[in-house]
């Protein structure tokens, strides 16, 4: 790669990051926001005035005018309003000024983001609150304030409040454990995240003669391509010239910001690729993937392409996902989920994955939850192979050795050995093993988690916030056990058997994909659920609202008022969806294929009027099967319209509205889909009215 050579000295120029911070603020103001981002205490208004001065005054230097506070509503994009720096003098001049205040709050008015009823009406305001854990920084000439945001009355409105809340209740829990192992140098316990993002690249000109990607991100018609992805041939195939122009592009960028790109690879669908990040703390994460999806937008145009996030863009090929890689490490740099070397270690080790095998299988549905939007809803348990069951792969040799636990005694790693906490060392694991099971949906990879079911559009904060909160309610039964414990070593061994007893079934090594697995798991009682407005209902069973509030994490009314947006998101969704079907249907297919109609009628008449004996087969049995189709799709129109009518008016009661939406309204677009996508493979292709398949998927 050309560029990689300024690399260093471009990394993170535009983040008011550590080192900006140590040269731009003096130094006792430096220590005290030091002070604030470890300990986790709030800011005091002088240091924050002298912050926001010296970030204006660096923001300036690099050409910034404005800045925004920067959050990231419940639409699971970012938002942004921007303010400029200046501020009028009496002389009718203006300075630049930006003050403590400004750095640390803002009030956006909250109404026009989706609240689920939590913002009262006579009170829009809401406010954003500076999360000084994640540096500020430059984009595209503004100066950008990593913001929570919340209601009037402090409820969260975002997806990142939950998510720090859920940091700090994990820290605390994971710390109580160390502690009873007997540490006494860790301060702090924090997640690491790196997400692996899936994205598909198309052709501008294409795109724009879509009216389905334009206004649904996902192609609603297409019939599939003489080719797909059979041949294997995309997959960490060399990347074309355009496409690894805009990739240098996009890593430029990123690496201004300060993200790490590190790898980026073709994936298995043609036109699909991936980029993973070093991973990073949960929060800065999250906010870098926002970016990441952000950039790769905004820098695909720069080079006539659009890129797509959602999780099925085109029916036939794979869709894409964001594998959530999620671990835990103390503040002094020890991976709690990297195997120790001496026994002690070990034990240590084996609590913290029992706990988090515990919690997974305990919180199933709402990991599968965290992963529901309306775009998983096609490769979740639908049309593609991950199912919706959530199963743990721990490998052959962690698997062994949980057994010889609870079985007292079994085979280690082909050994027969004692596994015995506190005395026998762990052998060494295999870390990103080329065994890798790739079908899991929560593989152990040597040393952290791979959650594969997050969707590609959204945001990770909520599998994480999820994730973390689950974890840490484990963490803390067992802290109280262990901290109890007269015999460390002995109670180790007794909740580590106990939990796999108990939670076993969770653990499965073999194929996801298969549908042997799917009956098994019924057979086992693991949940399964197929879509986003059954995978909504968990989040209002009433031990979820427990887990959920015992922390702190997120209050009952939080709680139903994302329980509302989600059964909303997946309404409108669908609603518009449902109406561009529509449209295009009856404003371009049906038309082109009547015309088509009528041109081989034409021709038919024109044969005949000849009065010479011509065979005129091909008109005549073409003119019937376009004839017969345009009349089902006709029909199949009319029906999707009663049925989008009738879910519009259902809208008293949205669960209700949620459930026409997906059992109406949803099949009937199919089925108009069908009929077009059967007419599309025998119209002339001169009239089909917008680019096919084979044109999106492979000119790029
Ligand atoms: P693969 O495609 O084989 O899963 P990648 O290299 O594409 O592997 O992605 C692995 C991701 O896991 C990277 O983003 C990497 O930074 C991240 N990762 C590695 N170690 C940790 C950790 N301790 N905590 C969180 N994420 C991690
Ligand atoms: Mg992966």
């Amino acid at each position: 790669m050309k560029k990689m050579s300024n690399l260093s000295s471009i990394f993170g120029e535009n983040v008011f990051n550590e080192a900006t911070m140590r040269e731009k603020l003096p130094k006792e103001t430096y220590k005290q926001l030091k002070k604030t981002l470890t300990s986790g205490t709030s800011l005091e208004a002088n240091v924050a005035e002298v912050v926001a001065g010296a970030m204006k005054d660096w923001a300036i230097e690099k050409g910034a005018t404005h800045f925004t506070h920067w959050f990231q509503p419940m639409t699971g994009i970012t938002a942004e309003k921007h303010d400029s720096f200046i501020s009028p003098t009496d002389d009718g001049k203006v300075i630049m000024e930006f003050s403590g205040k400004e750095l640390v709050k803002g009030e956006p008015d909250a109404s026009s983001f989706p609240n689920g009823g939590l913002r009262a009406t006579f009170e829009a305001r809401g406010y954003t609150a500076w999360d000084c854990t994640s540096p500020a920084f430059i984009k595209d000439g503004i100066l950008c304030i990593p913001t929570a945001f919340c209601s009037y009355n402090g409820e969260a409105l975002d997806k990142k409040t939950p998510l720090l809340r859920s940091m700090e209740t994990i820290n605390i829990q994971a710390l109580r454990i160390l502690k009873a192992f007997g540490n006494t140098t860790s301060n702090r316990v924090i997640t690491t995240v790196g997400p692996e993002q899936e994205y598909f690249l198309i052709d501008k000109d294409l795109y724009d003669q879509r009216t389905d990607l334009m206004l649904t991100n996902r192609t609603l018609f297409g019939a599939m391509p003489p080719k797909g992805q059979e041949l294997d041939d995309h997959y960490f195939g060399s990347i074309k010239d355009r496409v690894l122009s805009f990739m240098n592009d996009l890593n430029t960028e990123l690496w201004k910001l300060g993200i790490s790109a590190k790898t980026q690879h073709n994936e298995v669908a043609p036109a699909q690729h991936e980029l993973a990040p070093i991973f990073s703390t949960t929060n800065i994460a999250t906010d870098h993937n926002q970016l990441v999806m952000e950039l790769m937008k905004k820098i695909a145009l720069r080079h006539d392409l659009v890129c797509l996030l959602h999780e099925k863009p085109f029916a036939g090929v794979n869709g894409s996902g964001k594998h959530n890689n999620w671990s835990l490490s103390t503040d002094d740099g020890t991976n709690l989920l990297e195997p120790g070397k001496t026994p002690h270690e070990n034990a240590q080790f084996l609590v913290f994955l029992s706990a988090i095998i515990k919690a997974v299988d305990k919180y199933s549905k709402l990991l599968r939850l965290s992963a529901a939007n309306p775009g998983n809803d096609h490769r979740l348990g639908a049309n593609e192979a991950p199912p919706a069951i959530i199963s743990i792969f721990l490998g052959e040799q962690l698997s062994n050795i949980f057994e010889a636990i609870e079985n007292g005694t079994q085979s280690v790693s082909g050994n027969k050995a004692n596994m015995e906490i506190g005395v026998t060392t762990l052998p060494p694991l295999p870390k990103d093993s080329t065994d890798r099971n790739r079908t899991s949906p929560f593989a152990f990879t040597g040393n952290k988690f791979e959650f594969r079911m997050a969707p590609s559009s959204g945001s990770i904060a909520g599998p994480n916030f999820v994730l973390n909160t689950a974890v840490a309610d484990v963490l803390s039964e067992m802290a109280d056990k262990l901290e109890k414990a007269k015999d460390l070593d002995k109670a180790v061994q007794a909740l580590i058997k106990d939990t796999l007893k108990n939670h076993k079934r969770i653990i499965f090594d073999g194929n996801n994909y298969s549908e042997e697995w799917v009956a098994e798991a019924k057979k086992r009682g693991l949940p399964n659920i197929k879509n986003m407005v059954d995978s909504a209902q968990t989040f209002i069973e009433k031990e979820n609202i427990e887990l959920f509030t015992k922390f702190g994490v997120l209050t009952e009314a939080e709680i139903h008022a994302r329980y509302e947006i989600l059964l909303e998101t997946y309404s409108k969704t669908i609603n518009i969806e449902g109406l561009t079907t529509l449209s295009m249907a009856k404003t371009q297919i049906l038309p082109s294929t009547i015309a088509y109609a009528t041109e081989i009628a034409t021709s038919l008449n024109s044969i005949k009027s000849t009065g010479l004996a011509v065979d005129t087969f091909a008109q005549e049995s073409l003119l019937k099967e376009v004839s017969s189709l345009n009349s089902h799709l006709s029909k199949a129109i009319s029906t999707l319209e009663g049925k989008i009518k009738t879910a519009q008016e259902a809208e008293e009661d949205m669960l209700e509205q949620a459930k026409l939406y997906r059992d109406t309204v949803f099949p009937s677009m199919n089925n108009v889909r069908l009929y077009a996508d059967k007419l599309e493979v025998i119209t002339d292709s001169a009239l089909w009215p917008f680019p096919t398949y084979t044109d999106l998927l492979f000119r790029v």
